[in-house]
């Protein structure tokens, strides 16, 4: 074998891949080891010496398997996590494998086609705004940062202000709309852009998360200058979404920019049955979503959708005289991200569209739907289990306990989730709603189907009776 050649350790990589994949519905769904014995295990002085290559990979694996999750199994329901497809694990080890360092065009021609055409096809698939620019980042947070870059570059120069050039010290100040419920990443995104995740103007929500149109409307009325409005599609417990119709053209009243972080939710758009829920939401200005959610590509995956093209490369364009300029008609994937050099995320994207097809994502998202709500109604009879939401996309919340006092039912709600993890039938994971502990369930799986939503169903009851008997 020559040098070049990586055929062992492709193959033997391969072969820990599949194995691994085909042992997660037969073990438990949560890690074996917490996060100290994983520490333990891979804890070692630096190796002086290097160690043989087939041997390095085995070792590894050995050290990380028992500290794995089941997050691409079919009875994970944990956070909001997708479950790496094969076909875009496969296009992402070609990624890898390929080496392709995605900062232009000319260093990368197929890199930077795939991103393009993906791209558009996403705009499609959303149904936003065809003239719209993507950029693919890691994720949903750092899509909200990238959004934000660009409103924040925009409000500030159409009162005359550089932001890109001069900063923000003596910046007229921005007004940061913000509902109650929005997700933390956006906190983040505002506190890395100097905007602050403290100096915003919170708009009350209803007991689902939707931003109050009232309130918004008000909060409006009082904004002077340069504002931003940042809505939500699908929150991260009920799913729900803000009324795009009827607060998009307010916060236009007032020459806002508004921003809509649709990490998983804006994928309603994809799905006929569920479109209706983020009806106007195409009003926007920037949107930010994930592939490593609902489209089911592996990890790292997230887009920056920007209506204007020129906002959004303002914000990220990286210039050095080493570095070729875009020409007409050729796209530059550095020129609408934060990073230069990055992995081509873009082919994963085209495979996991290209596999699924619209067909394929529409009927999926909509049995995720149809399997959570299933799952909702499963336990809702049951004498104790409280479901809080109406499931009209795929996530739900459920507490225990629920004809006891607030204080022990939240202790029944945190005992039932430990109890389901340990029983290890499904996985779901707890959070606190209204001040209170419930336990959050996302079904967005693409392996989910009916019958694991019913045995985990079956399993949720099943720890509810135990830990209700102790
Ligand atoms: C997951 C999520 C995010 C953060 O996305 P990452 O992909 O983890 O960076 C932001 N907003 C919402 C609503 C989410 O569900």
């Amino acid at each position: 074998m020559g040098q070049e050649s990586a055929d062992d350790l492709f193959q033997r990589a391969a072969e820990h891949a599949v194995r691994f994949r085909d042992s997660i519905s037969a073990g438990p769904q949560r890690p074996r080891v917490s996060y100290h014995a994983s520490l333990e295990e891979f804890r070692q002085p630096l190796p002086e010496q290097g160690g043989a290559r087939l041997g390095v990979i085995d070792e590894l694996v050995a050290k990380a398997e028992p500290g794995l999750h089941a997050m691409t199994g079919s009875r994970f329901f944990g956070w909001v996590i997708g479950g790496s497809h094969p076909v875009g694990v496969a296009a992402d080890w070609l990624t890898s494998a390929w080496g392709q360092n995605t900062g232009n065009h000319h260093a990368t021609p197929a890199a930077a086609a795939a991103e393009a055409v993906a791209g558009s096809w996403l705009l499609d698939l959303l149904d936003l705004p065809r003239e719209s620019s993507v950029g693919f980042v890691t994720g949903a947070t750092v899509a909200n940062f990238v959004c934000l870059a660009a409103a924040r570059g925009d409000v500030l120069r159409k009162v005359g202000w550089d932001v890109e050039g001069q900063g923000l010290f003596g910046a007229p100040p921005i007004t940061v709309l913000i509902g109650d419920d929005a997700h933390a990443t956006v906190f983040s995104a505002l506190q890395f852009l100097g905007l602050g995740h403290d100096r915003v103007v919170h708009v009350k929500t209803d007991d689902a998360g939707r931003i109050l149109v009232s309130d918004f409307a008000e909060a409006a009325g009082k904004a002077s200058g340069p504002c931003i409005a940042i809505l939500q599609a699908g929150q991260i417990n009920t799913g729900a979404f803000d009324d795009f119709e009827d607060i998009i053209p307010i916060a236009k009243g007032i020459g806002a920019w508004v921003h809509v972080d649709g990490a998983f939710g804006l994928w309603a758009r994809a799905c006929p049955q569920r479109s209706g829920l983020a009806k106007g939401v195409n009003g926007a200005d920037s949107w930010a979503t994930d592939g490593h959610k609902w489209l089911q590509t592996p990890y790292d995956c997230g887009y920056a959708i920007v209506r204007d093209e020129e906002a959004h490369r303002r914000a990220m364009t990286i210039a050095a005289s080493y570095l070729p300029l875009s020409f007409e008609g050729e796209r530059d994937p550095s020129h609408f991200v934060p990073e230069l050099s990055r992995r081509a995320r873009g082919f994963a994207t085209w495979a996991m569209i290209k596999h699924l097809g619209r067909d394929g994502i529409a009927a999926m998202v909509e049995r995720h739907c149809r399997i959570a709500h299933a799952m909702a109604e499963r336990l809702r009879p049951e004498e104790g289990i409280a479901v809080l939401n109406d499931v009209a996309l795929n996530q739900f919340l459920v507490r225990f306990g629920t004809t006891c006092p607030d204080d022990e039912a939240d202790r029944l709600t945190q005992r039932t989730i430990e109890r389901i993890q340990t029983d290890g039938v499904c996985f779901c994971g707890g959070a606190i709603w209204r001040g209170r502990k419930v336990m959050r369930v996302s079904v967005i799986s693409w392996l989910t189907d009916d019958l694991a939503g019913n045995v985990a169903a079956d399993a949720i009851v099943a720890a509810w009776r135990a830990v209700r008997g102790e």
